[in-house]
């Protein structure tokens, strides 16, 4: 999972300055590395750096970024490792000039992609899918992107939320499933293209419209295009955006993604309710649906766990131990709240259950009467393949054990998940993607030798 950003505003030259900012209220998509470009008109500056935006950007080197147009990017990796080489926006030339490309998403047909970029005499100088994209983007390239995207884009199966900035212009596509967001909107005289409409809002940006699956936007100095060059194969929208991943004060489809959740909870109640004394949530993202939860049951919502804010998300750190150890740096729980009575702890999801675990340790060790779990998504039991690191089916919880066997597991008193049709009433799309839900994917799926994070670079040749 990544997050985007473009901006290309005619009257200004400091858009650098505007992009990181716009990646601050991104970095809940990535913490891996960043980068941004920039453009003046006439040549494509870049800068990336591992880690934090805040930590990545000096003054000097925003300074620097001088130009009217740019492109920023926070990832997150899942398809290729955390490193420098693969932080984006990739820098790539093509017969008109060079562009800079950022992308978020996954691609399900890397291994074919490489086959193609070997046949065209280039060896990578990354292990991710995106500089497959880039390389056949710019070796077919056209007469221009439009017609050179709608032929080439065919050809890549999955996730792919892009965003070309040129020496003068921003392009930006989605992939015809629809599977991550992409919006965009107005800033002064000129335009903004971003991942969420949380970035529109800390600058002052203006939402206009969703890209559509399989829609081009290009914009350029005197304004802006909008193209179907994209068959599109429908919109499954990632359901784990609106469970998990986005941001609560970002507009989806037109949702408020704080409403989504807060309904997601209400569901809940209404298909598993509980005679409790207290609902607890999972800060941050469990918080919404605990809310919604205890005013459907008419039970006093109370913050019991205190997040820690200075440690990263513990669902994408890359090894168990991490993730494990993570736990109890990042939540800890006001006993007495607690002490004696009837709690329901509300999260958003269960994916390997390790943080479910531990959080329900912490919870007994508060000496409670009885602990109730429920879960505001349903059971996760498949892995993803457009961009979210859910785990290898094996490592998923779901996978191997039923209702029964993980509220024994987790060493609670009741468990219950949300229902997949409750899941799809809330988010309002008739056909979201629910394929870690156990539901088809919208696409073929890799065979097992070309599941991996790390395929390109233990293929390599
Ligand atoms: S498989 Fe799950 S996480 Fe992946 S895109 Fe579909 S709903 Fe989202």
């Amino acid at each position: 999972m990544c997050g985007i950003f473009g901006i290309l505003c005619p009257s200004r030259k400091d858009v650098a300055k505007h992009t990181y900012f716009a990646l601050y209220s991104l970095q809940h998509r990535g913490q891996e590395s960043c980068g941004i470009a920039a453009t003046d008109g006439t040549s494509l500056m870049i800068q990336r750096s591992m880690g934090l935006v805040s930590s990545a950007f000096s003054e000097r080197e925003l300074q620097e970024l001088y130009g009217y147009a740019a492109l920023g990017h926070v990832r997150y990796s899942t398809t290729g490792r955390p490193s420098i080489e693969n932080a984006q926006p990739l820098k790539m030339r093509y017969k008109g000039g060079t562009f800079a490309l950022a992308h978020n998403g996954n691609i399900v047909n890397v291994k074919e992609l490489r086959e193609q970029v070997y046949s065209l005499g280039i060896s990578p100088y990354t292990s991710s899918d995106t500089e497959l994209m880039g390389h056949l983007i710019a070796r077919n390239f056209q007469d221009d992107f439009k017609s050179t995207l709608a032929n080439v884009c065919k050809g890549f199966i999955g996730a792919y939320s892009l965003v070309f900035l040129t020496e003068e212009e921003i392009y930006a596509i989605r992939d015809p499933w629809g599977f991550r967001p992409l919006c965009m909107g107005s800033y002064e005289d000129g335009f903004v293209i971003s991942s969420e409409t949380c970035a529109f809002d800390i600058i002052g940006a203006r939402f206009i419209k969703e890209i559509s699956p399989g829609e081009m936007v290009r914009i350029h100095r005197n304004g802006y295009e909008v193209d179907q060059i994209l068959e599109p194969q429908g919109n499954f929208l990632c359901s784990f955006e609106y469970i998990y991943f986005a941001r609560p004060d970002s507009v989806v489809m037109g949702k408020r993604l704080y409403e989504v959740r807060k309904r997601f909870g209400e569901l809940l109640a209404e298909e598993s309710p509980v005679d409790a004394d207290i609902v607890v949530s999972i800060p941050d993202s469990g918080t919404p649906a605990a809310i919604g939860f205890a005013q459907r049951c008419k039970i006093p919502f109370n913050e019991v766990f205190i997040k820690n804010r200075y440690v990263g998300r513990t669902f994408i750190q890359p090894t168990k131990e991490l993730r494990e150890r993570g736990v109890r740096l990042k939540l800890n729980p006001i006993s007495e709240l607690v002490r004696g009575k009837r709690v329901v702890v509300v999260d958003d999801s269960i994916v390997r259950g390790t943080t479910s675990k531990e959080i329900v340790k912490m919870l007994w060790e508060c000496e409670p009467k009885e602990i109730h779990f429920r879960v505001s998504s349903p059971m996760v039991s498949h892995p993803c393949f457009y961009g979210i690191d859910t785990a290898s089916r094996g490592e998923l919880l779901a996978s191997k054990m039923n209702v029964e066997q993980i509220r024994e597991f987790l060493c609670v008193n009741s468990l219950a998940y949300l229902s997949t049709k409750s899941t799809i009433e809330a988010i309002g799309i008739e056909y979201p993607c629910l394929a870690c839900f156990g539901a088809d994917y919208p696409t073929y799926i890799p065979s097992e030798e070309v599941r991996e994070k790390y395929v390109l670079e233990k293929n390599e040749k």
